[in-house]
């Protein structure tokens, strides 16, 4: 009986192998930034793919983190994202710009936790002290990660944004020789489209696909030229997801592409349920304020947190990126700590400086320039004053430093000062 059994599973495992299937199916995302109430429908999307291709590959183009308080504000390793992408067997990600939001210690703490690899060939990144990269160096990222596909090879390699330029870094991990010894060669790319379509055409051949990131682009049938790799991207926040399935040819691999909203697909019950209690446990159900009115635009829900830092700190003027707002309205009625916290998911430290009144339009026009060309919101008064105080967050001091400023930290939290203003301004009755 025992034998036979072995026997059976003998002729399985020697089907699976001569039974290679002549396709490689890729579930591309990118930019989920904590998007948790998405998580439970990339769940059952990738669940039902899996029942077509079992041994999909789930990758992730960066910025996995930052836009929802109950990841970005648990003190637990795993994050509830990170705890939610290993369950969801993720293959592997890049490395995004906000996965150092919390700084390189809690990074490392993350990627040792993290059941997938970070990839990134080239760092390093700008503006990190070379201890701290060294440190996340010999901890945790791979530059080049291979993983076999019923047979296949698969090379995964991997870009940042803000680093090493993609030559420079394939110089030393040459794309030509990855590519003869692998079947097919993906990119894991947070560089954004304008380099992704420079590196497509630079190693057309070499490469064969490029999950990308960073501009938050929507390209629902790829990007693709001739014979350079296929560049995906959806959007952000999990509204899309794009399936590549690679079919081996005479002439070599084929591709078809489909992207999924993922608001048409239902959710995975346990991880919806477990998303659900995150919200109660951290108190993010709590109504903290009523609306009358539905309030509309980013530049008015920055000047409600422009306001609530002149309050706490009774600065004379605060500036604010207004990169850092990140919903477009709040429907009138009541509002939870978790709607508020939403507002402006980065929870920055508030910190002030005195300036000289005239220093401030080059502060602003610099504050601008490091937010993508965006108009910072400004609120306060300087008319007829000499020296001010100015008030902003840790983030924004950041972009600052190069003009000498001397920020002192105040101790207060941006989130916690907008949910106290919200709070006081507009009681529930
Ligand atoms: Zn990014």
């Amino acid at each position: 009986m025992k034998r036979s059994v072995f026997l059976a599973c003998f002729f399985v495992a020697a089907f699976a192998l001569s039974a290679q299937p002549r396709r490689v199916a890729v579930l591309a995302v990118n930019d989920m930034h904590a998007a948790l109430t998405q998580m439970p429908k990339l769940k059952f999307l990738a669940d039902s793919l899996r029942g077509e291709y079992p041994d999909l590959l789930l990758l992730s183009a960066g910025d996995n983190t930052t836009g929802n308080p109950c990841n970005d504000r648990s003190r637990e390793h795993p994050t509830p994202m990170t705890y939610l992408m290993n369950r969801l067997l993720f293959d592997a990600s890049a490395l995004g710009n906000h996965e150092f939001d919390r700084g390189v210690d809690h990074l490392v703490e993350e990627m040792r936790v993290a059941s997938f690899p970070y990839i990134v060939s080239n760092l390093p990144m700008l503006g990190f002290a070379p201890d701290s990269l060294e440190m996340l160096a010999k901890e945790c990222y791979s530059r080049l990660f291979r993983r076999s596909y019923y047979g296949y090879r698969i090379a995964l390699i991997g870009l940042t944004v803000d680093a090493l330029p993609a030559e420079e870094a394939f110089a030393s991990m040459p794309i030509k020789r990855i590519r003869a010894k692998n079947d097919l060669v993906i990119l894991l790319s947070h560089a954004g489209f304008e380099t992704d379509t420079l590196v497509a055409r630079q190693y057309a051949g070499q490469i064969d696909l490029i999950v990308g990131g960073h501009n938050h682009l929507n390209l629902p049938h790829g990007w693709q030229r001739d014979s350079t790799a296929l560049v995906v991207q959806n959007d952000d926040c999990l509204r899309h997801a794009t399936l590549v399935v690679f079919r081996k040819t005479a002439d070599g691999w084929q591709h078809t592409l489909q992207q999924f909203a993922l608001d048409r697909f239902p959710s995975d019950k346990p991880f919806a349920d477990y998303v659900a209690a995150l919200d109660r446990d951290l108190g993010f159900e709590q109504v903290v304020a009523c609306l009358d009115q539905t309030m509309t635009g980013k530049r008015q829900l920055g000047e409600m947190e422009c306001k609530s830092f002149l309050q706490a700190t009774q600065a004379d003027v605060a500036l604010l990126n207004i990169g850092a707002i990140r919903v477009d309205s709040l429907l009138s009625g009541r509002q939870t700590l978790g709607d508020i916290l939403q507002v402006d998911p980065f929870d920055d430290e508030v910190v002030t400086v005195d300036i000289d009144s005239s220093q401030l339009p080059k502060l602003v026009a610099s504050c601008q320039r490091s937010d993508r060309g965006r108009e910072p919101v400004v609120v306060g008064q300087t008319v007829g004053k000499g020296k001010i105080s100015l008030v902003t967050t840790s983030y924004v001091a950041d972009y600052l430093r190069a003009y000498g400023l001397d920020f002192k930290p105040t101790g207060m939290r941006n989130q916690t000062l907008l949910a106290d203003y919200f709070a006081r301004l507009f009681p529930c009755r």
